[in-house]
């Protein structure tokens, strides 16, 4: 049932609709030691959130702030694999800290934006470097450097309950056994809760909301049977493959 001004602008649509074909299944995440998953609504995502890393990719943390971007929420999913994406020699990997929502809202204020987290997830930024570049150059969107298929595996979400509140705490990723990424949470520009506070006055936020808070340094490509073991002290690590697609 729609309610509230959503369902004042959107009169007319309700539950009984029929549809031309059966509409996409609902994409969701684990939930660690729990039967029901997380439904996923939309992927937002923090763009240069770590000075280092601001820097590594010529920016300047003191005169450029973070920023928002999104990925289309069918790029999520947990899985041992990840298929390297057509049209790119470029892929990188970024490690991220998810943060999961289970309360929307709009124009919250940081000290009301962590009642709003159901949990905390590992996940990966896929990113067609080369793509990406090039839409820089351009002036272009990112879309097809950011939101292409399978571009967000997620370990299993960890509860609130379960794990309490991140704000410190090692964030690395290994390629093969070996440490390229690597940083504390301490370290992020913009903190969880003004995240998600900044983050609902632009869009109003809904349960099933996911938010990629930026990657450390030492983002690098990848390649075709790689192995990547990602984790944040005091959650489950990601690992995934990358297999040729
Ligand atoms: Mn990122």
């Amino acid at each position: 049932m729609l309610s509230g001004r959503r369902g004042s602008v959107l009169q007319g649509q309700d539950a009984s609709m029929e549809y031309v074909f059966t509409p996409p299944s609902q994409v969701h995440l684990p939930v660690s030691q729990h039967a029901a998953a997380f439904p996923v609504r939309r992927i937002y995502c923090v763009g240069q959130n770590y000075a280092e890393h601001t820097r590594e990719m010529g920016g300047d943390p003191n005169r450029n702030p973070p920023f928002f971007f999104s990925k289309p929420p069918q790029a999520a999913y947990h899985g041992p694999g990840f298929p390297y994406p057509p049209l790119s020699h470029d892929v990188h990997h970024e490690i991220e800290l998810v943060v999961a929502l289970d309360r929307g809202g709009a124009n919250l204020s940081s000290e009301q934006a962590l009642t709003h987290i159901y949990g905390y997830a590992v996940g990966l930024d896929m990113t067609r470097r080369d793509l990406q570049a090039e839409a820089k150059k351009g002036g272009k969107p990112w879309d097809a450097a950011k939101g292409f298929d399978f571009s967000a595996p997620c370990s299993p979400i960890w509860t609130v309950q379960q794990v309490g509140h991140l704000n410190s705490g090692l964030i690395y990723l290994d390629v093969n056994g070996r440490r390229v990424q690597s940083g504390d949470l301490e370290q992020m520009i913009w903190k969880v809760p003004e995240i998600v506070a900044t983050l609902s006055h632009l869009f109003t936020l809904e349960p099933g909301d996911l938010i990629f808070t930026g990657t450390p340094a030492g983002v690098g490509p990848v390649q075709p049977g790689d192995v990547l073991d990602g984790g944040i002290e005091g959650l489950d690590q990601l690992s995934v493959t990358v297999i040729s697609s």
